[in-house]
């Protein structure tokens, strides 16, 4: 059997969920488990309700208005005949959340988001499983929150890998014997049944999970680029597709920030050997990237940015050296804080950092201030070759002022920012 995994971008509008419908047909077989994220930029938007939940905002309802309205349309596009099921289930769904809205907001915003956020998931499923069923592709829709088990650290849920595999084997191969089964990105359930999140983006990470416990052939995600290309479009007018790439260098590469796939994504994979085809869904017939264990390194360089970035530079306020028992005082304030490092750099007497900016830079800064000396620089942007040469560093940097290069045998990180002139 294989895993499909569909990303927001694939199922935004009706053409979207009939074109899904397409390639599955293609396929002529039941043995397809579909993992689905919420339709379009729904996330986003449950994401600004949820806030405006919490904090009391009006906005809140205009807010679920739109939700459920964007999906009315695209239902009564998929489907004619106004007595399909498909129209009542969607708006129960929406009525457990009406309920929730009506509430004041007493329990931890946590909590209360993947509650919320989650239904995203939960209609877009739903919608792409009945329509399926109306095209004669038998399709069973199955709760991802029946098999992903995961703790309450809501928000960024960690998954109980025995107990999940366990579930998933129980059930799941049966169905998959009687069809097609569709099954939400994105969302697992705690031990007391409340409805949890793996973070930003996790459906690549759920479709991993299945494809692992299921041991599938293969998972292939689809989306709207015709692979792994070497660089993000958004930042770089040529840029290639790479065919091949070892699990080794798809980590490499998510890690430093390529967000063509989820960071957790391969790991679980890598484990047992499953191939991972990226492919796009608007050229299903092209053959895409596969990332598998090859030993092969990347064909060309390959280059990740990241804007956004704060240089942060810590140094003792006694200038004695940057020692062990300061490193673990520093790393363990990142830790407290959430905030992630994007690249480190330490001399005798200092250490620098870049990390992405946001709200909790100021007080991480705050915190490290009161043993520290620190140094901050904002707006900066962080670039990241795989495979770099002198060529490729001097291209990146044309007009920029470097604050700090890092360099190791395969990788290059070069933070710097706009020259003035
Ligand atoms: N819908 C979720 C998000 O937008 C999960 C995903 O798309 O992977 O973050
Ligand atoms: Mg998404």
């Amino acid at each position: 059997m294989q895993v499909f995994k569909f990303g927001g971008a694939s199922v935004k509008d009706a053409d979207g969920v009939k074109n899904l419908a397409k390639i599955v047909q293609s396929y002529g077989t039941n043995q397809i488990l579909i993992v689905i994220s919420a339709m379009g930029k729904i996330t986003n938007k449950l994401e600004a309700l949820t806030k405006a939940y919490v904090s009391g905002d009006e906005k809140c309802n205009e807010l679920f208005e739109e939700v459920k309205a964007y999906h009315f349309s695209i239902i009564n596009s998929l489907f004619e005949d106004h007595k399909n099921p498909i129209f009542n289930d969607v708006s129960n769904t929406f009525v457990e959340i009406e309920w929730l809205l009506e509430e004041k907001a007493s329990d931890p915003a946590d909590y209360l988001y993947d509650q919320i956020v989650s239904i995203g998931e939960m209609v877009s499923t739903k919608i792409v499983a009945a329509y399926l069923n109306q095209i004669g592709i038998f399709t069973i829709w199955a709760d991802a929150r029946n098999y992903i088990h995961t703790d309450n650290n809501y928000k960024d849920a960690n998954v109980n890998w025995e107990k999940t595999e366990l579930e998933i084997q129980k059930h799941l191969t049966t169905f998959l014997d009687k069809g097609i089964v569709v099954t939400q990105g994105f969302i697992g359930g705690t031990s007391e049944n409340f409805t949890s999140t793996l973070g930003r983006e996790g459906s690549d990470y759920s479709a991993a999970i299945f494809s692992s416990c299921l041991n599938s052939e293969s998972l292939t995600i689809w989306k709207d680029v015709p692979g792994v290309l070497n660089a993000d479009p958004k930042w770089f007018d040529e840029t290639e597709k790479i065919d091949q790439l070892s699990y080794h260098d798809a980590i490499e590469l998510t890690y430093y920030g390529a967000t063509v796939i989820h960071p957790k994504t391969i790991k679980p994979l890598q484990n047992k050997e499953i191939p991972l085809y990226v492919r796009s869904f608007l050229a299903p017939e092209s053959e895409g990237t596969k990332i598998s264990n090859v030993k092969i390194p990347l064909p060309i360089p390959s280059f990740i940015f990241k804007v956004n970035q704060v240089l942060i530079s810590i140094f003792p306020k006694d200038f004695s050296f940057i020692i062990e028992e300061s490193l673990s005082t520093i790393f363990n304030l990142f830790h407290k804080h959430k905030v992630k490092v994007n690249t480190m750099l330490n001399s005798a007497i200092s250490f620098s950092v870049s990390v992405n900016d946001s709200e909790k830079i100021d007080l991480l800064i705050k915190d490290l201030s009161e043993t520290f000396k620190v140094k901050y620089n904002k707006g900066l942007e962080l670039v990241t070759i795989r495979y770099y040469n002198q060529n490729t560093i001097d291209r990146v940097i044309v007009n920029k002022d470097v604050l700090l290069e890092v360099k190791s045998r395969h990788t290059c990180q070069i933070v710097m920012k706009e020259k003035k002139d």
